[in-house]
């Protein structure tokens, strides 16, 4: 529901954008608009970052931003009711933005969503889908029409390819899609998330002026990053050309620095983070960038109102 204030406040915000001026005037809905890292890893199995998924509260629409490892988990230790997640966007499908799909899908069914799952993703999702129902097509069988006869509708996925644009709109929520460039991963996508105050997300990208033009007037800007000395420090299994590739796929802090700069969100946040421990990405991103910014961390949430409130899981 949506008061007056809050249309006011839209409104204000639509023509603040427009100007590119970043001049916020009201309070109103200010814990209406939250954005949950729930993890901030990537591939490697760590217990200290989950797969990279974002969480995004915004007004009555809980939206999930790719699903790596353990999303499921982060969301449930949350206390967020499956059957309230309106959707998923996915930024590209490698496979640590998408290996927790099942687990959400599944047990989010197993666990009382009784309607299907919504995914929105590049070229390949929809495919993707369909293999995993596939894949899962035992345990459906039996749990839709033999055992425990849970609802047929909660098995089901409307999966949609997108291309870069609005992607989903509802209840004053806007969703955008963008392309980003994360090397020969085509397409890749950022989003940027419109609800009085703005959001965005990089997905796993190098740098692209793309994402500075789609990110203008945000609020929040979290993005990918990768030290590459580190990385190349903590990965021996690579070869190193191989090693090389994955560093050009993805975004330096003094790269990221700049980026900051020239988007100048309220606070730009880590997440992603390649490898997990990354001691130096702070005194690396001072390089190119003096504003506000913060390391995510798993189960890190950032309030989006008239200020930015952030939480950590331990305070
Ligand atoms: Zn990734
Ligand atoms: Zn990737």
């Amino acid at each position: 529901m949506k008061c007056v204030s809050c249309q006011l406040f839209l409104a204000q915000k639509l023509v603040a954008l427009i100007l590119y001026v970043a001049v916020f005037t009201s309070a109103a809905c200010a814990q209406d608009f939250r954005v949950t890292l729930l993890g901030t890893g990537n591939p490697r199995p760590v217990m200290s970052r989950f797969g990279p998924s974002i969480l995004v509260e915004a007004g009555k629409e809980k939206l999930v931003f790719d699903c790596g490892r353990g999303a499921t988990q982060r969301l449930y230790q949350l206390k967020i009711p499956f059957s309230a997640i309106t959707g998923l966007f996915l930024t590209h499908l490698h496979s640590d933005h998408t290996v927790g799909i099942p687990d959400l899908w599944l047990t989010g069914w197993v666990m009382g969503r009784a309607t299907p799952l919504q995914v929105w993703g590049p070229e390949g999702t929809e495919a993707m889908m369909a293999h995993l129902k596939e894949a899962y097509a035992f345990d459906i069988h039996i749990r839709r029409d033999v055992d425990t006869k849970l609802p047929a509708a909660g098995a089901e996925v409307i999966a949609k390819d997108i291309e870069e644009g609005v992607v989903y709109e509802s209840a004053g929520v806007k969703v955008t899609a963008f392309l980003v460039d994360h090397g020969e991963v085509k397409p890749a996508f950022g989003y940027r998330i419109d609800h009085g105050g703005h959001s965005a997300l990089s997905g796993d990208t190098r740098p692209t002026e793309n994402l500075i033009k789609f990110a203008q007037g945000t609020d929040v800007l979290i993005h990918e990053v990768i030290d590459p000395q580190a990385y190349a420090e903590t990965v021996t299994s690579d070869s190193p050309e191989q090693r090389k590739k994955t560093i050009e796929h993805h975004t330096t802090p003094e790269q990221a620095g700049t980026i900051f700069t020239r988007v100048k969100p309220k606070l730009a946040v880590y997440s992603h983070i390649v490898p997990p421990d990354v001691p130096e990405v702070i005194p690396h991103t001072r390089k190119t960038y003096a504003g506000p910014v913060e390391v995510g961390e798993d189960l890190m949430s950032i309030e989006i109102g008239d200020k930015i409130t952030v939480r950590r899981p331990s305070q």
